[in-house]
């Protein structure tokens, strides 16, 4: 299978370019150029099937021309060794737990398969993965990468803006991975990532990656726990309605990939915060981008989502179909708290603050009796402890392994918010 650049099809490239070049010229992304549908055997058999074995045969045809089946198998074996449950919140709705790996977020498969596939496919060069982080992305790529051969990260933050608990997933870990507390906003270490991938000294030197959900070897394998849900339904004779907490489009998109190979969902929900830029187009089939505002739902703070040309593509540009088979909600912060409160003492189920949008978002499109709802959790309500535990006036006990990171000691560098700072500091990397 070879990927396409979406603003120019006949670039096209093989799985490998298209995760080492992140992006296609002119910022555009790559899109498998056939999708594979898979038969009614696969389909009946998924039940059957190990998370890994699974993921196996979803990823095969999207990456066999690079990777070879025993490689894969390894891969996907390293990738999913944690559970994805689906789990009964309440009648007919279930939550598919996605934050059971080592960041505690739905990130974590597609980072540990990128960094995996990078490891096979890039044996000979020194790949540096530039990756700008309000939290979640950067923990989710640095401990993927995490002593990873032939791969140094280098995360850049916002100083003094990113919770305590966050930072310390990323910024404690020493080895190969570069922590840098930039002296500005999340905008400014974007700009700082962006100059950098279009600067020719520091291409000329280096062999630079990005590790953003954009890059196809983080977006294809999201695909694999869409099949997994679908298989846990117990009720099978109903139509499945999935509703997915929303910032960039990566994970939505995944789940519309999957369908479109055959996978029976019936219906996907945009859940989102106040960044309404999905809803609104729903409703009038003008895309407008707007100006990100800051919710408590913070990893999806985003106005102009990176893979809405996926989405479009998807649907081979008929805004009827998307308004047909993509419903969109938002929700203020003062509208997640309520969920959050009501669906702990109507449950007893914690939501996080994005999950939360994906509960109530099920809950208001009504579903029929002859519909199951579930919604994707995409974080560990305790990564954000301070939200939650003030809605619900109770403590939270941290989990494990996010208690194994608040024990330890950031290590971190510092840089202005310049580019030439910036600059030198990645010619001297060695
Ligand atoms: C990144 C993230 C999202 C948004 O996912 P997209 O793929 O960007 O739409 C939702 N919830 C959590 C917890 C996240 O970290």
């Amino acid at each position: 299978m070879k990927f396409y650049s979406i603003k120019d099809k006949r670039h096209q490239v093989s799985f490998a370019e298209a995760m080492i070049n992140g992006l296609a010229p002119e910022n555009s992304l790559y899109f498998p150029n056939k999708i594979p549908v898979f038969s009614k055997h696969f389909f009946s058999n998924i039940q059957q099937m190990t998370l890994p074995e699974l993921a196996f045969q979803v990823l095969k045809p999207y990456v066999e021309e690079n990777i070879s089946s025993a490689e894969l198998v390894e891969i996907t074996e390293q990738v999913f060794d944690f559970k994805i449950p689906l789990v009964p919140v309440q009648d007919s709705v279930y939550a598919l737990e996605l934050f059971h790996g080592p960041t505690l977020a739905f990130k974590d498969v597609g980072a540990r398969f990128l960094a995996r596939c990078m490891q096979h496919l890039n044996k000979n060069l020194t790949a540096r993965v530039l990756v700008a982080t309000s939290g979640d992305t950067g923990s989710a790529v640095a401990n993927g990468f995490l002593g990873i051969e032939g791969t140094q990260v280098v995360v850049l933050y916002p100083k003094g803006k990113v919770s305590p608990l966050q930072q310390k997933q990323f910024a404690t870990l020493g080895q190969n991975i570069k922590p840098i507390a930039v002296n500005g906003t999340f905008d400014d270490c974007q700009r700082l990532v962006k100059t950098a991938f279009s600067d020719s000294d520091i291409n000329k030197k280096m062999n630079l990656t990005s590790a953003n959900s954009i890059n196809v070897a983080r977006w294809i394998p999201q695909s694999v726990y869409y099949y997994w849900a679908v298989a846990q339904v117990a009720e099978k004779q109903k139509k499945i309605v999935v509703s997915v907490p929303s910032g960039n489009l990566g994970n939505l998109t995944s789940g519309i990939l999957a369908k479109k190979t055959g996978l029976p969902i019936d219906t996907f929900i945009a859940a989102s915060n106040k960044n309404d830029t999905i809803p609104r187009y729903l409703k009038s089939g003008i895309y407008k981008p707007m100006q990100t505002v800051q919710t408590i739902a913070n990893a999806m703070d985003v106005g102009d989502p990176n893979n809405f040309s996926r989405l479009i593509e998807l649907y081979h540009s008929d805004y009827n179909k998307i308004k047909q088979e993509v419903l969109s909600f938002s929700y203020p912060d003062d509208d997640i708290k309520k969920w959050i409160k009501n669906c702990y003492q109507n449950n007893q189920y914690l939501l996080d603050p994005h999950g939360a949008t994906g509960f109530a978002s099920l809950i208001e499109s009504k579903l029929s009796p002859d519909q199951v709802g579930i919604f994707l959790e995409t974080a560990h309500p305790a990564k954000f402890r301070e939200t939650v535990e003030a809605v619900i006036e109770q403590k939270i006990i941290l989990p494990e392994r996010l208690a194994a990171f608040d024990k330890r000691t950031i290590q971190t560098d510092e840089l202005d918010a310049s580019y030439d700072g910036f600059k030198a500091y990645l010619m001297q990397l060695s």
